[in-house]
């Protein structure tokens, strides 16, 4: 049965302080339990990261729950609503428009800069609970808890393990009782981002708040975070481990200085930003629970996706909430630890499966780079009436989180 530990409060051991486990540390306080986080990186390097970020509907719909709302108001007030946008051809013409009117929206969610995303979900937590500098080296686990040693020798126990600790997770590698972790899968493209600046939107289009251009092989995208702050991303097929040649930007020119407007002023107004370049992974998916005992994983850790319909965050904000709600109503329904954190993987695995799917589907369209793939992904998006692109994706955006009394909360 869920119970705690020598009568400590019920402690769950957080490894990786990224969106998902800073967001789960959230979820586990607002249950009445305790959150420990354990940040491998320097604080200051936790609280920054390369470009902005979407948050969709659905992962605000989860962070809405806390703070009586107040952490989402607080990410609308940083960044900027997602309002009109579309996907147009490199030369500008319109393949696909959207406005949240169509799916009777004020907006599609907000997009803000990661720096300032993992700033305010730091804000409350604080030191108490978030042990940033030394990562995860080792974990045990029998039927009284989980015992962790940091790589700096410190020693940790709780009641569970989360490895909220991404692409690369150590907790997974020891789950899957590997040496290494296994090398993920490559898409075949890269990615430039970073932010920049432009007052008064003086160089964007009026009325849309992002857009995207594609290519052959090749896509350019921008969207507004917040003040005079804008992301830019782009995406160039090529071989796995490359690397830029002289500056980013002047590779940049070469790809997209002939795009239509305003690609060639957004790479005039990055001179002198700092411009991340990384490839794009993912792995396929984990069929069925991922955990063992005690321990388990969410976002990256467990479900890598590419980004291409921009998820990866929202899945582990929506991991986070789903497993808190599973451990209480396991609480309710005298489940052990275990029982509850293998019942929540089998129903995440479902959801983020499709999300993983879809990812590809649309990475293979996008990153076309033949002449008959262009012009069919073209057509294919130019005659799809807006009603039936925002039908496809209903199934991601009208999840609705809701934090049960507990007196609500289901029999598991
Ligand atoms: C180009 C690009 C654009 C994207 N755009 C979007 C988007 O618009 N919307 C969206 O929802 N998603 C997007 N994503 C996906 C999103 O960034 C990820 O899915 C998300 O950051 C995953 O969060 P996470 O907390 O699971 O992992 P991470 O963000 O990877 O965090 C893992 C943390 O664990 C720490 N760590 C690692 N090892 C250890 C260890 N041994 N001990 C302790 N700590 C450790 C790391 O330092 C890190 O802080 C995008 C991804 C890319 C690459």
């Amino acid at each position: 049965m869920i119970q705690s530990n020598q009568n400590a409060p019920f402690t769950v051991l957080i490894v990786g302080g990224g969106i998902g486990g800073l967001t789960l540390a959230h979820f586990v306080r607002k249950a009445g339990w305790r959150a420990q986080v354990i940040e491998k990186r320097p604080l200051a390097e936790m609280l920054s990261g390369p470009g902005g970020i979407f948050i969709q509907l659905n992962g605000l719909s989860a962070l809405r729950q806390l703070d009586e709302g107040r952490l989402a108001e607080a990410l609308y007030a940083q960044g900027g609503s997602v309002l009109a946008g579309g996907f147009h051809r490199e030369d500008g013409s319109p393949l696909y428009l959207n406005d949240p009117e169509f799916v009777g929206r004020q907006d599609l969610g907000v997009c803000i800069s990661r720096a300032d995303l993992q700033q305010l979900l730091y804000r409350d937590l604080g030191p108490e609970v978030v042990f940033p500098g030394s990562g995860l080296a080792h974990f045990e686990q029998d039927e009284g808890g989980v015992r962790v040693q940091l790589e700096d020798g410190t020693v940790l126990s709780g009641d569970m393990l989360v490895g909220a600790d991404g692409l690369w997770s150590r907790v997974r590698t020891i789950l899957e009782e590997r040496a290494r972790p296994a090398a993920p899968e490559y898409s075949g493209y890269c990615c430039w981002r970073g932010l920049f600046s432009v007052p008064d939107r003086q160089i964007l289009p009026e009325n849309s708040s992002w857009a995207e251009y594609w290519g052959f092989g090749l896509r350019f995208g921008w969207f507004h975070v917040g003040g005079d702050r804008y992301s830019f991303y782009a995406f160039k097929n090529t071989e796995q481990g490359g690397a830029d040649e002289g500056s980013s930007l002047a590779g940049l020119r070469t790809l997209f200085g002939d795009y239509a407007a305003p690609v060639p002023a957004i790479l005039d107004a990055l001179e002198g930003e700092t411009i991340y370049r990384d490839d794009i992974c993912d792995r396929p998916p984990i069929k069925g629970p991922w955990g063992k005992g005690r321990a388990t994983l969410i976002g990256d850790a467990a479900h890598p996706v590419q980004p291409n319909i921009g998820q990866g965050a929202c899945q582990a904000i929506e991991d986070g909430f789903e497993l808190v709600q599973a451990l209480r109503a396991g609480m309710t329904a005298g489940q052990t630890v275990a029982e509850a954190l293998r019942a929540i993987e089998e129903q995440r695995s479902k959801r983020v499966t499709r999300v993983f799917k879809v990812s590809r589907q649309v990475g293979e369209l996008a990153q076309s780079d033949t002449r008959w793939g262009v012009f069919a992904r073209n057509q294919l998006y130019r005659l799809m009436p807006n009603w039936l692109g925002d039908l496809q994706f209903r199934w991601l955006f009208d999840y609705e989180a809701e934090w049960r009394s507990d007196k609500l909360l289901p029999k598991a």
